[in-house]
């Protein structure tokens, strides 16, 4: 196949393209470098197979030639932000979702959007299966993200079922491991790197709230058997490893062999109390299952960073 991948550059946009590589197929990587990096495909210079595009998927856009699957990937997704780029964040995945779709209509391309536990919100029901329509601010500091994806599969669905195309839509829940921004506030990245500098780990609230971790290579393992199969329902994927924050923070701390203290910081508004994936149908559907247990996808994850911090 011949792949677009919008976000090609960022962490699971790039992770993706070297699957679909492995894979034997050959990809655009679109990417407005925002929050991607050109590092993450550093790899593939002057190899035929990957061609680095630099386009705002958010804007009209078109490729040369046939592509046989969308896959799309382009947005920002941490809290931060939502703050920082609020604008930046709905547009990709309100506008640029709707892009991506009508380039898959007009080439006769399959598509799959990257969605989010975020479209249940603050969930009332434990842990989150598809079938649940969640439980979302419309209008606080998360709905630049979360209405954007909640959008993303609407008009997905359209496409889907009033213009043929053939569609899959993938809920990620935390996903973490290499070529995640040192900066990008996000827990793992900010807990691994105020460890390894010996600064005291943020937990935002009591860090009650919890979370399940995934590793991205299971998650982009999910990601390409979704692919390959012809499941249009929403499908999440994640793990069982949920911790509480403050839980996390103590194994970041463990992992790292550092002396930081623990310290707590104002909550954040609208911060979900507590996120677990049901991933029955990952499992039943595409005979899916996580496997890397959070210690080592931390300790692997741990590695990176030392490595880019020079630690
Ligand atoms: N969090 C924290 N300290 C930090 C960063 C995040 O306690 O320095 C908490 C945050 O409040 C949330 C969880 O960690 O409950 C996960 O946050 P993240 O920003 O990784 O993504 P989210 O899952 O909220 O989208």
């Amino acid at each position: 196949m011949r792949c677009l991948v919008t976000g090609g550059s960022g962490f699971l946009g790039s992770h993706l393209v070297d699957r679909l590589v492995a894979e034997g197929h050959t990809v655009v990587a679109m990417d407005n470098f925002v929050t991607g990096s050109r590092e993450n495909l550093g790899h593939y210079e002057g190899d035929t197979r990957v061609q680095v595009v630099e386009k705002d998927a958010s804007e009209p856009f078109d490729v040369e030639g046939d592509v046989d699957f969308v896959f799309h990937f382009a947005s920002p997704a941490s809290p931060k932000d939502f703050v920082r780029i609020p604008l930046a964040v709905i547009k990709a995945g309100s506008y640029a979702t709707h892009n991506a779709l009508e380039l898959a209509e007009r080439k006769g391309a399959k598509f799959m959007v990257a969605s989010t536990s975020e479209v249940y919100g603050d969930p009332l029901v434990h842990p989150q299966p598809e079938s649940y329509w969640g439980n979302v601010n419309p209008n606080g500091p998360r709905s630049c993200y979360d209405e954007a994806k909640r959008y993303a599969e609407a008009v997905t669905a359209v496409y889907r079922d009033h213009y043929g195309v053939d569609t899959r839509i993938v809920r990620f829940f935390n996903t973490y491991g290499p070529r995640m921004r040192l900066d990008d506030g996000r827990v793992v990245p900010n807990f691994v790197s105020q460890a390894l500098r010996g600064e005291p780990l943020t937990v935002y609230g009591d860090g009650s709230q919890t979370r399940s971790f995934g590793y991205y290579e299971d998650i982009i393992d999910g990601v390409y058997r979704l692919a390959m199969s012809d499941v249009q329902d929403p499908v999440n994927l994640g793990t069982h490893e949920e911790r509480t924050i403050l839980e996390f923070a103590k194994a970041v701390i463990e992992a790292t062999g550092s002396t930081s203290e623990i310290i707590h910081v104002d909550a954040a508004i609208d911060d979900p109390q507590q996120r677990h994936p049901d991933i029955t149908r990952a499992t039943t559907l595409l005979g899916w299952e996580p496997s890397t247990p959070l210690a080592e996808g931390l300790a692997k994850t741990i590695a990176y960073f030392r490595a880019s911090m020079g630690k």
